[in-house]
């Protein structure tokens, strides 16, 4: 008689994963960013644990330990795990203790960050997304999370100001509205361009902004206001 699998059989093994979305799979993929570059032990133990297939479609799960982003509907992606490390890594530099994301989209920064600062605010303007979001996180008990889905407001103003602010949309140029919501000593880390784009990395100091680039990107466009 044959056994009939049912895949995935049970909450925990969907978390887990099996196959392309194992284990064995999240190891390997972050064995490539340490091969890349990747050096902070942080962000690889919190790569190694998060359930990246948990947050794609199905359809996709056997696609998501690929070092790529895929859609996730709404238009929007899930970002690249090579950049995600490579600007996790710049905002840990700096110990920061409050942080906010602009763009929760499927959650998977969000789930990376919330591992490694003490209080995340994420912001972002389709709530469906982050309604989705939020039930992951919630599974992986990640409840050091506050959500915001408010299309007419940049970033979370009256929650601030922040250490670190990370952006995964991109606006043409720095907004200002985000400078202002940095704390002094603090650091924003975003793409910024149209069709070619770089990530930057500004760091706020008593003497002005101090800027450098991590390298061309290519994120989805920042929305700055919709127009409710
Ligand atoms: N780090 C996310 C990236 C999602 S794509 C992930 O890996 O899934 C970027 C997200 O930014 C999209 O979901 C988009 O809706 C959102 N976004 C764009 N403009 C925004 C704005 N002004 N405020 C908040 N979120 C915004």
């Amino acid at each position: 008689m044959r056994t009939k699998v049912i895949y995935p059989n049970t909450a925990f093994e969907r978390l887990q994963g099996i196959g392309l979305t194992s284990q064995r799979m999240r190891d390997r993929m972050v064995a490539r960013q340490i091969e890349a570059g990747l050096e902070d032990q942080r962000v690889i133990t919190a790569m190694r644990a998060t359930p990246r297939h948990c947050f794609v479609d199905e359809a996709l799960a056997s696609r998501a330990y690929e070092d790529t982003a895929l859609p996730i509907g709404f238009g929007q992606t899930i970002s690249q795990p090579a950049v995600v490390a490579t600007m996790t890594q710049a905002l840990l530099l700096r110990q920061p203790k409050k942080v906010l994301e602009i763009g929760t989209g499927s959650g998977y920064q969000t789930a990376i960050l919330a591992q490694l600062v003490p209080h995340l605010w994420t912001t972002e303007r389709i709530c469906e997304l982050q309604q989705r979001a939020k039930r992951i996180l919630m599974t992986l008990s990640l409840s050091n999370v506050h959500y915001r889905c408010e299309p007419t407001e940049l970033g979370w103003a009256k929650a601030g100001k922040y250490d670190a602010i990370l952006s995964a949309a991109a606006p043409e140029v720095v907004p200002e509205s985000l400078i202002a919501q940095l704390a002094m000593g603090g650091r924003l880390i975003m793409p910024i361009g149209g069709t070619s784009q770089e990530l930057v990395v500004i760091d706020k100091t008593p003497h002005g902004l101090l800027r450098h680039s991590l390298g061309d990107v290519l994120f989805v466009p920042l929305i700055e206001q919709d127009r409710i």
